[in-house]
């Protein structure tokens, strides 16, 4: 009989561990949550289909494991731009400081059409059985000849082997298992930090490059103002404008008219009266269920990720953990998310 295997989750690791068990020629369901795929990388189209991230981003040469991917998949690469004035805004009452990036920097790149060209073309090589959306995993237990999975919905599936590609901590809260995990792993769980937990990501569309035709970068870095960082957000042919970049946390507290009220005024500062026509404004607070749930205690960047506990299996070698936050190396990145997939494929399935 053909070996069943449910992956937790239809972010990258899921859906890239999807196609790795899929070519292993095993069965695979992707059980996900939410009503669309994507998790943290999560590409809108802007009202003129600008490409914009209100998730992942950015990579660059450092990352090979997600450039190997990215060219397994065909999907094409280009620089961040970053010619010209840069911004450094250190109060609110004195002028920005002015710097430029030098060329040789080791350049950020994006993917051509958006982060999420990666999980749209990573789901397309699957078929459309091997996705269930709208399924969130309540429960896991240990049925004598397998694993049973119950999802909020009610439904029930059962698998040789589940992996679990959502984040630790979000598994140790939202997930009962039986029977029960063990109290070494259950004690790390909480403490393993999600990668861009409590970030607010905004993007910005307008129908021209008005900063870079008065020689600025787009780039811009404050102590002062509610945007924190700032980039250019133009589209790979260069026909789409916009920036995309972060809030600093205080804009929790505001509701999303003040959020986009306060940028534009940062920015028209800044930049210019052309800041504040805007096509689109869009932010994303990235504190919702299903990344954190409950635990949301300030943690180290990183922290525990890759923990030794989070390498091994568990319920008799048939539960195991993958996503970002379990690669020993790059850790809550997109390359760490890759590395997660490729490490367990290789020590579960490759035999
Ligand atoms: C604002 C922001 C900016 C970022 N910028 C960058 C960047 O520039 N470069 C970079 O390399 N990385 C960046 N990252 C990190 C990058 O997005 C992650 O490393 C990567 O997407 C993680 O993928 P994953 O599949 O491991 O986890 P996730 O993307 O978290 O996927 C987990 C999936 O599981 C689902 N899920 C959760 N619980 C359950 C459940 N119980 N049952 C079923 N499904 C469930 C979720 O809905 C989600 O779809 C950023 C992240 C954010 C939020």
């Amino acid at each position: 009989m053909m070996e069943k295997i449910v992956i937790v989750g239809g972010g990258l690791s899921g859906l890239y561990l999807a196609n790795l068990v899929q070519e292993a020629a095993k069965e695979v369901v992707v059980l996900e949550a939410a009503d669309r795929l994507g998790g943290r990388i999560h590409t809108i189209q802007g009202v003129e289909a600008t490409p914009m991230e209100l998730g992942a981003t950015w990579f660059s040469d450092m990352h090979p494991r997600l450039l190997a991917l990215l060219g397994k998949l065909e999907l094409e690469k280009f620089p961040q731009f970053s010619a010209g004035i840069s911004l450094f805004q250190t109060k609110s009452f004195e002028p920005p400081q002015k710097f430029y990036i030098p060329e040789s920097e080791v350049p950020s790149y994006r993917i051509a059409g958006g982060t999420g060209a990666l999980i749209t073309k990573l789901a397309s090589q699957l078929p459309a059985t091997a996705i269930q959306m709208n399924q969130r995993v309540k429960e896991i237990h240990d049925a004598e000849k397998g694993l049973e999975i119950v999802t909020g919905t009610g439904d029930h599936f059962s698998a040789d082997k589940v992996i679990l590609c959502i984040p630790p901590q979000l598994a140790g809260v939202s997930i009962q298992f039986s029977p029960e995990l063990p109290e070494s792993l259950a004690t790390v769980l909480p403490s393993v930090q999600t990668w861009m937990a409590g970030a607010i990501k905004f993007t910005i569309e307008y129908t021209a490059p008005f900063w870079r035709e008065a020689g600025y970068s787009g780039m811009l870095y404050s102590h002062a103002g509610i945007v924190m960082e700032m980039y250019d957000h133009t589209n790979f042919e260069a026909t789409r404008f916009g920036f995309t970049g972060f809030l600093n946390g205080g804009a929790v507290n505001y509701p999303i008219a003040v959020r986009k009220e306060l940028v534009l005024q940062q920015l028209v500062l800044l930049l210019g009266e052309k800041a504040g026509d805007v096509l689109s404004y869009l932010d994303k607070i990235w504190t919702d269920d299903l990344l954190v749930s409950g635990n949301t205690a300030a943690q180290r960047p990183h922290q525990n990720n890759g923990h030794p506990l989070l390498q091994a299996g568990y319920l008799k070698n048939r539960l195991f953990f993958c996503n970002t936050e379990t690669a020993t190396e790059f850790g809550g990145y997109m390359e760490g998310a890759v590395r997660a997939v490729e490490a367990l494929f290789s020590s579960v399935f490759s035999h």
